[in-house]
């Protein structure tokens, strides 16, 4: 993609190319047309999932990417069902943080039935740390990002804060939808497993109950590990 090798504001990242769209996908896209740079990076080419080749994936995530209106997607190329928070990964993600220098970093939530999003979650944590250790790999430059945000995926609890979306959601179902082999006929196996017949709803569902919880037709949820500093809660809640 156009773009690529370029500094940004905001990285999200997840264990399979569509997670970012699932869970955070409208809120990139705001971001993005706010004039913010967004970069998202796929840890595995989803090369364990019964549909669709790697190819595929690819194509369709590079295609989603365009559509949210991010500047590059990259892939590390981790082996899908197999992600490890071992020393090297955990390197790898921190060099993408210390090239790119994103100000707000996006992980998937840390509790989640799928094992690669616990371990994507773990590891880009424990990643976001290690990045700002200056005797880590000293020749390139240390450089932490001020916060992660966490996004959900297959399980919601408690959140930190809910982004009003509604504007950008057809942006995010375009995204969603642009991942044929996954959400296209026959696709989603792992949530028709789980009794849901209709994914793209089930995720719109979720979404809309989001944005109720704050008054707005869509919303996306994140978690904060960080106090949230707010300048003058009048601003929000003053009438
Ligand atoms: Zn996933």
């Amino acid at each position: 993609m156009a773009g690529k090798g370029e500094k940004v504001d905001i990285i999200a990242f997840g264990a399979h190319p569509d997670d970012v769209e699932i869970g955070a996908g409208a809120f990139l896209a705001k971001e993005a047309a706010l004039g913010y740079k967004v970069g998202i990076v796929d840890l595995t080419r989803g090369e364990m999932g019964s549909r669709g080749t790697p190819d595929i994936r690819a194509g369709e995530a590079d295609r989603a990417a365009q559509i949210l209106g991010a500047v590059w997607r990259l892939n590390l190329e981790m082996p899908d069902g197999n992600i490890s928070v071992e020393r090297e990964s955990v390197m790898k993600v921190a060099r993408v943080l210390r090239e790119y220098r994103p100000s707000i970093v996006l992980a998937p939530y840390w509790d989640d039935r799928h094992p690669d999003h616990v371990k994507t979650s773990q590891l880009i944590t424990e990643a976001h740390f290690k990045a700002g250790l200056q005797k880590l790999e000293p020749e390139l430059e240390a450089f932490r990002p001020n916060v992660i945000l966490y996004y959900f995926l297959n399980r919601m609890e408690k959140y930190s804060f809910i982004v009003d979306v509604s504007d950008y959601y057809r942006q995010k179902q375009e995204a969603v939808s642009a991942h044929h082999s996954q959400f296209g006929p026959g696709g989603l196996k792992p949530l028709a497993a789980l009794g849901v017949k209709a994914p793209l709803q089930f995720i719109e569902s979720r979404d809309r109950f989001q944005g109720a919880q704050i008054g707005t037709a869509y919303g996306e949820a994140f978690l904060v590990k960080n106090a949230i500093p707010i300048d003058d809660p009048m601003k929000i809640w003053g009438s």
